[in-house]
Parts: C-alpha cells; structure tokens; sequence
C-alpha cells in the first residue's frame, strides 16, 4: 500500500483521527528536501508512537523578504519515496493558500526576547514564522509527541518554551544532530555548496571540536577557538560564534561554570550553514598572584 498523503486541513484532520485508534501519534515537521538528519527524526518518532504523521511545507512566513523562499529546495516526489520507506503512516503536505488561504496570517505567535538573539538578530521575524507554522501544525494535527533536531538548538530551544508558556498539550522529543562522515551536519541546504565550499565547511565541526577542547580555559577560550578554526578557511563568511547557558540562551562570560552550547553560524559562498555542541565550560584561570 502506498503511503497516504493529504493537502488540505479537513481531510489531514480525518485522516489522523483515523490514525489515533492505533495509539500515540507523533508529528515530524520538515519543510521537505529530506536527508538522513530527518530520517533520524522518523525512527525516533516510531520509538515514541504507534503513528508516524510527516508534514512537509516550506514555510513562507519563515523567511526574510531577501532570503532563500523561492530557491529553497523542494523534492516531493523523493521525500515521499523517503517518507514511505521509512513507514511513515501519513504526509501533511499543504500549499501555501491551504495554510495561509488568507495570505500571512496577522495573528502570530511571539517569540520574545530569545527570538531577537543570534539567528533571530540575522534574520528577524524567523522565530515568529517558526513558532507560527509550528503552533499551526501542532493545532492540525494535535500528536501526542512532536520531534526536532537539535541541530537547530535556538528553535529548539523556543518551541519548548512555547509549548511551556502556552500550555500546549504535546510532548517535545529532541533528536541529536545527524552529521555526514567528515563531520558536517546533515542540511537540506549542504546541495547548494559547490565542491570547495563543501570541502571548507569541514571547518564548521572542526571549530566545534576546538571550542570543546579550549572549554576547560573558560568561554573566551572557547569562542576564541571555534573562530580562529573558521577565520584560517578561506572565503567563510562568520555571522556568530556564541556560547550560551543552554537553560536560558543567555550568553555567558568566564565566570560560567557547567554546561553551555556553542552556537556556530558561517557563510560558505551564497550558503549559510548553522551548527553547534554542547560543552563543558570550567572558569577561566585565574592570573596568578604577585
Ligand atoms: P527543516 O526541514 O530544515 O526545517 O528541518 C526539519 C527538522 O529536521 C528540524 O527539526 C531540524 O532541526 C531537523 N534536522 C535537520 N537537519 C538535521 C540534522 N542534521 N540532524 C538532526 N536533525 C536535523
């Protein structure tokens, strides 16, 4: 039987009720251009339900005026065929009118303070767009558990708080960052890198692995590590290298102590790729006295 895929919102409505009498259901958001880093997604959905809903739209609302909307990747036919073979019960894969049959909706959903930072300084209104679409699909589909990629820690990060703040009845299951055998995270956009800028953006988990090991000097060291790595690699572009309290995403300085995230983000020719890791971060050493 071939895996069933519905456009419109009544009809995924249907189609899902029909799925709840096996159980669970667990939502996969994507917006398609599938790779290994969202299969990861789907098996760990199956672990978490005993229905698997995939929805696949490229939301427009994510998406800054002079961003990538319309060259975005869209590979229907093979995500479908990726989607089947992973036993994926269900694909929601609106239009843009099925979505937004009104244009952009005028009612959206807040990001907040954390939204402005780092990739929401880069790309301002991306987290509203997010939460947004996320909070749409949520609504759709209503799952027992929806899963995301820690790949993206900051949207991560914000739709649990959303989920949190707006007391959403649904459970958030992370997946860690599914990465190509150099080390590279797996990205819809890595297709667009030609085969220098695919050889340097190595660097990206190389200067993670710097940050990691410089972590016991403290969060300067750290920062100061991930970008000589990036700045040594020719024609890379860094937008940020940031450490954060991984609790609040605030930024921390020497004093920190404990776990932190290492947010990287860097552009290769025409392609922007994100990255991060956790670390351990102890204070820096102290000068010693006279
Ligand atoms: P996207 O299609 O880029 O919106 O990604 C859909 C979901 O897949 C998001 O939750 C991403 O964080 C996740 N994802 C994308 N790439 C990876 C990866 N390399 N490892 C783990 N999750 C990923």
């Amino acid at each position: 039987m071939s895996i069933e895929v519905v456009y419109e919102i009544p009809a995924t409505r249907a189609a899902v009720r029909a799925l709840r009498d096996r159980g669970r259901v667990a939502l996969v958001p994507t917006m398609g251009a599938l790779h290994d880093g969202h299969l990861a997604l789907v098996a760990a959905a199956h672990e978490s339900a005993d229905a698997v809903v995939a929805s696949v739209f490229v939301n427009p609302l994510q998406f800054g005026p002079n961003e990538d909307f319309q060259r975005y990747p869209r590979t229907f036919e093979a995500d479908r065929a990726a989607l089947e073979a992973a036993e994926v019960d269900l694909v929601f894969a609106p239009g843009v009118d099925d979505m937004y049959p009104d244009g952009p909706v005028t009612v959206r959903v807040a990001a907040g303070p954390v939204g402005e930072l780092l990739e929401g300084a880069v790309r301002p209104g991306h987290f509203d767009g997010v939460l947004t679409v996320v909070a749409k699909l949520i609504s759709i589909v209503q799952p027992d558990v929806v899963l995301f990629g820690q790949k993206d820690a900051q949207q991560v990060f914000l739709v649990q708080r959303m989920v949190r703040d707006l007391d959403l009845p649904v459970e958030v299951r992370v997946v860690p960052i599914q990465r190509e055998g150099d080390g590279l995270a797996r990205s819809s956009r890595n297709r667009y890198l030609s085969g220098e800028e695919r050889a340097a953006a190595r660097a990206m988990p190389d200067a993670l692995a710097a940050a990691a090991q410089a972590a016991p000097q403290g969060a300067q060291a750290a920062a100061d590590a991930a970008r000589a790595v990036l700045s040594a690699v020719a024609g890379v572009a860094v937008d940020y290298v940031a450490i954060v309290d991984p609790a609040t995403f605030d930024a921390v300085d020497d004093r920190y102590r404990g776990p932190a995230l290492v947010l990287l983000a860097a552009r290769f020719g025409g392609t922007r790729l994100l990255d991060n890791a956790a670390v351990v971060l102890r204070e820096a050493p102290q000068p010693e006295r006279p």
